[in-house]
């Protein structure tokens, strides 16, 4: 984040536009930090930080994803990583937007991007000072991110060949152009892949497009017919609910006349194409089963699936989970399920409402998904209930859900706006979301009361942090109204807690007050089981336990756990999340696995 796909913009201030003496207090710091990194100067680092100071690395001093908090911390932090590693040419970055003053979580900061180099490449760094005028006018950094650009000497791929012909030994035999069967029948000869990426959604094409940046070779899996069948086979009135500008893809942005919410079948195709255009190699139709690591040769065993049911063992150095943080279906087990003689689907099988017309509907779940579905039963005339069970974060999709990427509109182009966002350490981030959710109240007042009238239980998160945190911590919880809570708050689609439920009967639900709500369809729009699950299957219980839990905050690191970076198990990776966290994001683990070859193979010292 920062760690996220995140803004965390309250506003920019135009008054104070950036003069030559504020571009000098830039380069003074920067400057004076230089001097004091390289006489490893514990004072002279500590002087030019406030106590309640935060940095995030990238990979660019730590060569890791780290965020500390405190004078203390950071000092000793940056102190331990300078022996060997020279950290030059602080300067303020003359290609990117120019410093200047914005309000950031409440706070007025003179804000500026800037460069420097360390032994391993070329580096970008964000910084936030803060104007201190006790004892006397003094700026100190209240924020610091530093992010790994680009490594020193593999410059040569900085554009991609589109038109070249893919040269690489193992990469003919891989293209998505052959049959599966021409693979198998050649894949005694071939050259195994560096790394192999399971998953084709936005999580995996990015990193494999950032892998095949940084030239290695890698084969993206997907289980799927084709690609973008992820986004096609969900229901039908689906469309991304933030805007087309902050979601483009690495390397290629969505033509400007897009619609602002992309419809997912119009998604589904650009996936098909970008995989296309970058030249990946995508084996489609194939299940990735399960792997184990052969510690001495640093490789994995994996056991693959092929369409036609055909095994396939490959030896990959690494495996990257790309296979999102909601795929397998989770069905809550109510009392009677079994006797119930209507139709029961999960909102991952929901196609659309038109069968359904004058009959009797529950929509089990009150996430997006749950909403969506509900609100395209009653466009087809269905009479729909929905069922509330745990309490949900409702924002309207305008303008309060797309608050969270107000950094997005001020101007910056987008790689400024990612590093800004990338640059944003977790609590100065969290103090941002929480001042936003409290904005995006004031915006929902209207709908919020009368939800609360007709019983709809509210959250706001964790500490009131909102949607996005939200989907950070759990994957969901939340509605991006686009009209179904109207129809809630106005009675058109009726409202039933679930602690009012007995159990199932032949002919609906039995309620608590001797009722019975009866109903030809259930959809169970109840989410999915978590990335964990899906690691014990893939990988089994020990490493699961080993690596411990994927996604969600973790308070102690401020960092996604286990999410584009190393792992405790050598060679074993995760990437999932929104497009502009996979945008972000899939660079850093592509430099991440670039370094580790790297490190492999060069000489012991
Ligand atoms: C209804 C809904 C609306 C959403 N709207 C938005 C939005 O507006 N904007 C946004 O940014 N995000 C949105 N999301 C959230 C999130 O971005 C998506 O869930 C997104 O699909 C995550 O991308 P991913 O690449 O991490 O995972 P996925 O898209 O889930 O991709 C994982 C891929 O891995 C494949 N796979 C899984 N297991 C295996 C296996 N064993 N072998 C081979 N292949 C496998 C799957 O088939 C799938 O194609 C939405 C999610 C939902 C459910």
């Amino acid at each position: 984040m920062a760690m996220t796909e995140i803004s965390q913009t309250e506003h920019i201030s135009p008054e104070h536009t950036i003069t030559a003496t504020h571009r000098e207090i830039v380069n003074n710091w920067l400057s004076r930090f230089e001097i004091a990194v390289n006489n490893s100067s514990y004072n002279l680092i500590a002087e030019l930080f406030l106590d309640d100071s935060h940095w995030r690395d990238l990979l660019a001093i730590s060569g890791r994803v780290k965020t500390l908090t405190g004078i203390n911390n950071i000092t000793n932090e940056l102190l331990s990583h300078l022996s060997g590693n020279r950290l030059s040419s602080f300067m303020i970055d003359p290609d990117r937007v120019q410093p200047r003053f914005a309000t950031r979580s409440g706070r007025r900061v003179l804000e500026a991007l800037f460069t420097f180099n360390t032994s391993q490449g070329s580096a970008s760094g964000v910084l936030r000072l803060v104007l201190l005028t006790k004892p006397n006018n003094y700026y100190k950094a209240w924020t610091i991110g530093t992010v790994l650009q680009e490594l020193k000497g593999t410059k040569a791929t900085k554009h991609l060949h589109l038109n070249k012909k893919v040269t690489s030994p193992g990469q003919e035999i891989f293209s998505s152009k052959l049959s599966k069967l021409q693979i198998i029948e050649k894949s005694n000869t071939i050259e195994q892949p560096t790394v192999l990426v399971v998953g084709a959604g936005q999580a995996g094409l990015s990193t494999a497009a950032q892998l095949r940046k940084q030239g290695i070779d890698t084969v993206v899996i997907e289980k799927h017919n084709r690609v973008g069948d992820n986004w096609r086979n969900r229901y039908r009135s689906l469309t991304l609910h933030n805007q087309t500008s902050v979601n483009h893809l690495p390397f290629l942005k969505f033509p400007d006349h897009w619609p602002t919410y992309i419809p997912k079948d119009q998604l589904a195709d650009w996936f098909e194409s970008y995989a296309d255009i970058m030249k990946l190699n995508v084996w489609t139709q194939t299940h990735f089963r399960n792997a184990t690591y052969e510690q001495k040769q640093m490789h994995w065993n994996v056991n693959l699936e092929l369409p036609n049911g055909k095994q396939l063992k490959i030896k990959p150095h690494h495996i990257v989970m790309a296979t999102g943080i909601s795929g397998t279906p989770s069905i809550p087990n109510i009392r009677g399920i079994e006797r119930f003689n209507g139709t029961i689907i999960h909102s991952e099988n929901y196609t659309d409402g038109s069968k359904w017309k004058g009959l009797n509907a529950l929509v089990i779940g009150t996430g997006n998904s749950g909403h969506d579905i509900a609100q395209d039963l009653y466009k087809h005339g269905s009479n729909v209930t929905m069922v509330q069970r745990s309490s949900t974060l409702i924002t309207n999709i305008e303008p309060s859900a797309q608050l969270v990427y107000s950094l997005y509109h001020e101007g910056p182009n987008l790689e400024d706006c990612d590093l800004l966002a990338a640059g944003t350490p977790f609590e100065p981030l969290k103090e941002s979301h929480q001042i936003l959710t409290k904005k995006s109240k004031q915006y929902d007042e209207d709908i919020l009361k009368k939800l609360e009238k007709v019983g709809f239980k509210l959250d706001f998160g964790k500490e009131e942090t909102g949607w996005q945190f939200k989907y950070l911590q759990t994957g969901g919880g939340y509605y991006f109204n686009i009209g179904c809570s109207d129809l809630i708050a106005d009675g058109r689609i009726k409202l039933l807690n679930f602690s009012d439920v007995k159990d199932f009967q032949e002919e609906g639900l039995s309620l608590s007050d001797g009722n019975i709500l009866p109903a030809k369809l259930v959809v169970f729009a109840t989410g999915y089981k978590g990335p964990d699950f899906h690691v014990k299957k893939c990988f089994g219980t020990k490493l699961a336990h080993k690596i411990g839990p994927v996604w969600g905050f973790d308070e102690r690191t401020q960092e996604l756990r286990n999410m584009w970076t190393k792992t405790k198990q050598p060679g074993l990776w995760f990437i999932a999340g929104g497009l502009s966290q996979c945008r972000i994001y899939s660079k850093i683990l592509a430099l991440q696995i670039k370094l580790n070859e790297l490190e492999k193979y060069s000489p012991k010292k």
